[in-house]
């Protein structure tokens, strides 16, 4: 902050630093190495480089991601720094921008793509960045969007159009993960399998319906969520608890062949073994769901001597994703409003987070501002 002395010619120059923001501000920080995040009433806002843009977030959204860190399992224990501020699916408006940034000014309402890189390295420069060696997450990497503002470079930065609500907004990055998925296997015409139906595997079902798959199937362990799938375009879904018997219907009901598409978004590898057996030869395999540790599975049945493809899947691609999703939003192709469930104010972390893990919400918003 300039200094508050007093003098007129003084009192006109520091006058614009009155409407920047505070130096200080409320975000949900992981305090410690164990459960649980904290509300920190008085974390630094994040300082500006001169390609930065300074982000008041608006709307976030509680990720699975999220919930390993809420948790904090194997996976979370080995890869965030404790005191790190958390999140990275969020909504919001530039307040500040660094001194080179051109393309975005205070006022316009953005989201961001949090997988951020130097974009020097071979993937980055060669329209890979969503698979770059030096990428960093924001929220798990560096901080993120659970808190009053958020520092993201200016070419991380994706202005939201005027007709896409904040709402939709908020979810953009998972939505982004469904889209790039599906669009990768390439659905249209096509029977499509998705094995597991949590967030993202309920918006790969309206997204796979929007690009044309011709019908979908869905796995998954959780009834209410299996019924869902079906509101939202699945023809059948089957409760993968009760045995095998649906590959065997699903191959009746595809020539005997198997379906042409498998999404695989659980990370189970029962849904992996499941997923390629009702595959059919020389299909494709999306591959998104991250298994807890390594599985065993039978390559030479189920992809050599299938000769099927397999895609592993991460993140989005830069900007291709975006820009086929806000299409599919603007389009209004896509069914969401049953897949979005809670939003809670950030005050209320603690509800939010357990609303979410606790399988009762699906998308769990909280509310910044
Ligand atoms: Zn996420």
């Amino acid at each position: 902050m300039e200094s508050t002395k007093t003098g007129p010619a003084t009192a006109q120059r520091t006058a614009p630093a009155d409407n920047a923001p505070p130096e200080v501000m409320p975000a949900l920080v992981k305090h410690h190495a164990g459960e649980g995040l904290r509300l920190d009433e008085a974390r630094p806002v994040p300082a500006l480089g001169p390609l930065d843009v300074l982000i008041r977030v608006t709307k976030a959204g509680i990720c699975g991601t999220d919930r390993h860190i809420w948790q904090w399992d194997d996976w979370a224990a080995s890869r965030i720094p404790v005191g790190i501020v958390t999140g990275h699916e969020f909504v919001g408006v530039v307040e500040r921008i660094g001194s080179a940034v051109t393309l975005f000014s205070p006022g316009r309402r953005v989201s961001a793509e949090g997988h951020i890189t130097a974009g020097t390295d071979y993937n980055s420069r060669t329209g890979a960045a969503h698979i770059a060696r030096d990428t960093q997450i924001l929220g798990v990497d560096r901080d993120g969007c659970f808190a009053r503002y958020v520092a993201v470079p200016e070419s991380n930065v994706w202005p939201v159009h005027e007709e896409i609500p904040d709402r939709i907004a908020a979810t953009f990055d998972p939505l982004g993960n469904a889209v790039h998925t599906v669009t990768a296997a390439g659905v249209s015409g096509r029977s499509v399998l998705i094995s597991g139906v949590g967030i993202i595997g309920l918006m790969a079902v309206t997204v796979a319906r929007a690009a044309g798959a011709s019908r979908i199937y869905c796995t998954d362990i959780n009834p209410p969520r299996l019924e869902l799938a079906k509101k939202l375009g699945a023809v059948e879904a089957f409760d993968a608890r009760e045995g095998d018997a649906w590959i065997k219907h699903v191959r009746s009901e595809t020539r005997g062949e198997g379906v042409d598409v498998l999404l695989e978004m659980s990370g189970s590898s029962n849904a992996f073994d499941e997923g390629f057996r009702a595959l059919r030869n020389g299909g494709t395999a999306a591959l998104l769901g991250l298994p807890a540790k390594p599985v065993t599975f039978d390559f030479n049945t189920n992809i050599i001597f299938k000769g099927c493809t397999v895609l592993g899947i991460n993140g989005r691609r830069i900007w291709e994703t975006w820009y086929r999703m806000e299409e599919m939003l603007l389009g209004k192709r896509l069914q969401l409003d049953e897949i979005i469930t809670h939003e809670f104010p950030l005050a209320q972390y603690d509800k939010a987070f357990e609303t979410m893990i606790s399988g009762e919400g699906i998308k769990v918003l909280m509310n910044v501002d």
